[in-house]
């Protein structure tokens, strides 16, 4: 992508009407009304921003509109992982086809919906179901699992299985499927063919399948990875300006872990200018950083969901949830897939929470959201109100 402004450097970053106590045009603001939609220019500026104290300006910034647009509610999310066989050979991902080390599971319908009347007894709205990209998940047997549980509970039913054909999309919507979330990853397009190959005959575009998940009548989520190997800060202002302008209803941002049974988790660290970005411009995959794209999301996107990752849990053991939830978030994905599951959906090592029992992960976070001051949110917490 091409802009005019990429190699402005003057432009210092501010959070309109909170730093300078006045916007561009010299309109008195307060500070519990910071301006919204800051420039790409003042994006870039931002994620290039180092200074801690100007950094909690943009903290403060992006809780004040999250308190004002979503309010203190927190959507809690059940994230069950129903398998790890997967077709592609995306480099970054842990359970890539070709990575033989992992042992491969798939689980049983009645194990689906064990998982899924837990969340239901547990207050949640949404239960996700996540895969690799698996064709073992055949479209009629998931429209059954889905049909029961929509039968069962008054759960919300999100799915993320990779790019399936629209067919299977629009089975699993009839069946009574409520969202869908697919992230483009970045949206540097040598990048992510690069991070992400093409399947035989079939060119990736996650966009196009996002576009038509919305006309199938599918709340849709998108997201990014941040900090891979090759990513610059422009590509990430891009990446926050593809956001701004997609509609979407969820947005998912986490920090790249390398894995080391992937291509792109072998990749020496001098080895990334080679593969795109330069020494300098290489965006660091740290939790700073991971905030920054989802504080400068929440200032671009003010309404929509924004979950603290696992992800962001996983880079900063003890604060990456509580920071990504003072930081623009308002949603938590617990993870119920059971135990024996869970460490064989190893995307990435070391996955927060992979040891805990799902009754420790539910106490963990109710005991953080009482702690932060924050609510759970009850209902399903989708951003049109639209009575799904
Ligand atoms: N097969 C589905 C679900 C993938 S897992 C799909 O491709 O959409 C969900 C997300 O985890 C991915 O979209 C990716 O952004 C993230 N992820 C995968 N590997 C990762 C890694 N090594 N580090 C950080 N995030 C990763």
């Amino acid at each position: 992508m091409s802009r005019g402004d990429h190699n402005r450097s003057d432009t210092s970053p501010t959070v309109h009407g909170r730093i300078r106590g006045a916007d561009a045009d010299g309109e008195p603001t307060t500070a519990h009304s910071p301006k919204l939609g800051l420039s790409r220019a003042e994006v870039l500026a931002w994620l290039r921003e180092d200074d801690p104290a100007r950094l909690d300006d943009l903290w403060r910034a992006a809780d004040d509109t999250r308190r004002r647009f979503v309010g203190d509610g927190v959507h809690l999310r059940g994230l069950i992982e129903i398998s790890n066989y997967c077709v592609r050979g995306c480099t970054y991902c842990g359970i890539r086809a070709p990575n033989h080390g992992v042992e491969r599971y798939r689980m049983g319908e009645d194990e689906i919906l064990a998982c899924a009347r837990q969340a239901h007894d547990f207050g949640y709205g949404t239960v996700v179901m996540q895969s690799g990209e698996d064709y073992g998940i055949e479209t009629d047997w998931l429209a059954r699992v889905i049909h029961s549980i929509k039968h069962d509970t008054a759960l919300v039913v999100t799915l993320s299985l990779g790019e399936r054909p629209e067919a299977d999309l629009a089975a699993w919507r009839a069946a009574g499927a409520d969202r869908y979330l697919l992230r483009f990853e970045t949206s540097d397009a040598d990048l992510y063919r690069r991070i992400h190959p093409d399947l035989p005959g079939r060119v990736s575009d996650r966009v196009a399948i996002i576009k038509r998940l919305q006309e199938l009548g599918y709340e849709a989520g998108t997201g990014v990875m941040v900090g891979i190997p090759g990513q610059g800060h422009e590509t990430l202002a891009d990446d926050i300006e593809l956001f701004r302008g997609m509609d979407m209803d969820m947005i998912g941002i986490g920090p790249y872990l390398p894995h080391p049974a992937t291509p792109l988790g072998q990749l020496a660290a001098g080895a990334v200018s080679e593969s795109g970005a330069t020494a300098t411009d290489q965006v660091p995959n740290t939790e700073t950083m991971t905030c920054k794209v989802l504080a400068l999301t929440r200032l671009v996107r003010p309404d929509a969901n924004l979950p603290a990752t696992t992800a962001l849990a996983t880079v900063n053991k003890s604060d990456g949830r509580v920071h990504g939830l003072q930081r623009g978030a308002n949603v938590v994905m617990p993870n119920l897939t059971p135990p024996e599951y869970r460490e064989k959906y190893e995307i990435y090592p070391d996955k927060a929470a992979t040891h805990e029992t799902v009754e420790a992960t539910q106490q963990s976070i109710s005991g953080l959201l009482a702690a932060l001051g924050r609510s759970v949110a009850t209902g399903p917490g989708g951003r049109r109100h639209s009575g799904h």
